[in-house]
């Protein structure tokens, strides 16, 4: 049976092996997908024993993005400069392709949560991996502007400007802000990308930042809502508040598409997967 896995460590909670069953199942095909605990310093030995084996495709997740990102042969745009990559794909010539479909997932979910772009502005808080990791793909909707605002400034700035000349190209504007210069403007779409909502704390955000808000989006998911999303709902109870499950089942169907080349039941999983929680 075709092989695929997810290499994590630590690896027990990963959804990813449930998830794949379901897609492989929505769309008749028979996959074998495993959970494989990688050691921190023999990761790439376990990676070249999977490749070397029969693996056709691997998901890729902590601590090993960016180790994955150097392991690759040929890399996507995305995940070139994501610099880092969740998906890998041996390909008919034997050469490991690398992708990062973190930020593909995420504008997925919006897009079947009905979120539009278009003279949108929006405010992503977090200069972390996953943030670097969505903006391209949020990039490519055409937002009327992308404003980055992290604790550490430095960092929302080097990714502004990563991304500056392809902001210039989709006629976008991009800047960047601490949480004190950040201006109370219109931002339609908030997308939280910090890691605050895993410990229950909140970025450094004030209720008037949200007045326009018509969707926050946390990339973090619990069973119930998260602290941000509690914070947005007290504060702007109009706004539309989502959690980030859409974007991992999201993610996962765009690394499906890729091996499988068949586009799997996003919707279907995601209620499982929700019920399950
Ligand atoms: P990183 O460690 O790379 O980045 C963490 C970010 O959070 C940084 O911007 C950091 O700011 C910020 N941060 C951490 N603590 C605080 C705080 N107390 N106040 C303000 N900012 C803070 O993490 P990732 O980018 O990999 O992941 C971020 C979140 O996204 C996690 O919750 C993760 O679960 C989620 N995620 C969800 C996915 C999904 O499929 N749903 C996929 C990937 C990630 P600073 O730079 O100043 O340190």
């Amino acid at each position: 049976m075709d092989l695929y896995a997810v290499f994590g460590n630590p690896i027990k909670h990963s959804k990813s092996p449930i998830i794949h069953q379901m897609f492989a199942q929505s769309v008749e095909h028979k996959l074998d997908y495993r959970a494989i605990l990688a050691p921190r310093d023999g990761f790439i030995d376990s990676l070249d024993l999977f490749f070397n084996g029969s693996g056709l495709g691997a998901n890729i997740t902590l601590p090993f993005k960016e180790e994955a990102y150097q392991y690759a042969d040929v890399l996507t745009l995305r995940a070139k400069l994501a610099g880092a990559v969740n998906t890998l794909k041996k390909c008919s010539d034997g050469s490991i392709l690398g992708d990062n479909t973190d930020g593909a997932g995420l504008v997925s979910d919006l897009l079947r949560n009905k979120v539009t772009f278009k003279n949108k502005r929006i405010l992503l808080i977090g200069a972390g991996g996953a943030a670097r990791g969505s903006i391209l793909p949020l990039l490519e909707q055409r937002p009327s502007e992308l404003i980055i605002v992290n604790r550490t400034q430095e960092k929302a700035e080097l990714l502004a400007n990563t991304f500056n000349d392809f902001s210039v190209e989709k006629n976008t504007k991009i800047n960047a802000f601490s949480f004190d210069s950040l201006p109370i403007e219109e931002y339609h779409l908030i997308i939280n990308s910090t890691s605050t909502s895993v410990t229950g704390e909140l970025p450094a955000l004030k209720a008037e930042h949200l007045k326009s808000c018509e969707c926050a989006y946390d990339m973090f998911y619990s069973k119930t809502a998260t602290s941000f999303m509690s914070w947005v709902n007290e504060h702007n109870y109009k706004t539309k508040t989502l959690d980030g499950l859409g974007m991992l089942v999201g993610q996962a169907a765009e690394s499906f598409e890729l091996w499988r080349n068949a586009t799997p039941n996003v919707e279907s999983v995601l209620t499982k997967l929700k019920s399950e929680l």
